[in-house]
């Protein structure tokens, strides 16, 4: 699945907890995690389709993938086997995964992986990253006052 377009992630993460259904009474898998390459073999395939839910970049963290992407560890689904950040809000975008894990087109994570020479924005503001991309931009701070006088609460 290409991470721009295609299934929602609804969709995606419907496809991921088809993945995980291999947990459904297997206590074997609880034996299993106290191996330390089992366990980093099934957080490895969990960790890739949690990226493939939310639509990140493969270089994000496991734990920041995890959290976007609503899925717990695969630990706690071994060891307690019960839902976990089972969210009934939000969908997770491309876009919206950047925003979450820093890891997109903001001047500082381009910098950091070496892609632009310095962490302005595209608007030559200083330290771009998702928190002036959201809330201090230039280029979107009208968009900011329209949402929050739609909202009536201050971003
Ligand atoms: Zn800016």
């Amino acid at each position: 699945m290409h991470n721009k377009g295609g299934p929602k992630s609804s969709k995606r993460r419907l496809l991921g907890l088809v993945a995980q259904s291999m947990l459904y009474a297997a206590p074997i898998w609880e034996q299993a995690m106290t191996i330390l390459s089992y366990k980093k073999e099934l957080e490895t395939v969990q960790r890739r389709g949690a990226i493939r839910i939310c639509s990140a970049y493969r270089t994000i963290s496991r734990d920041a993938v995890q959290v976007i992407a609503g899925v717990p560890p695969i630990e706690l689904l071994v060891l307690q086997r019960e839902p976990w950040l089972s969210r009934k809000h939000g969908v997770t975008t491309f876009h919206l995964s950047q925003a979450l894990s820093g890891r997109g087109c903001f001047g500082k994570y381009l910098h950091f992986i070496e892609k632009k020479e310095d962490e302005r924005c595209w608007y030559y503001e200083k330290n771009d990253s998702p928190e002036h991309t959201l809330f201090r931009c230039c280029r979107w701070v009208g968009r900011k006052h329209k949402a929050e006088a739609a909202l009536g609460v201050l971003l």
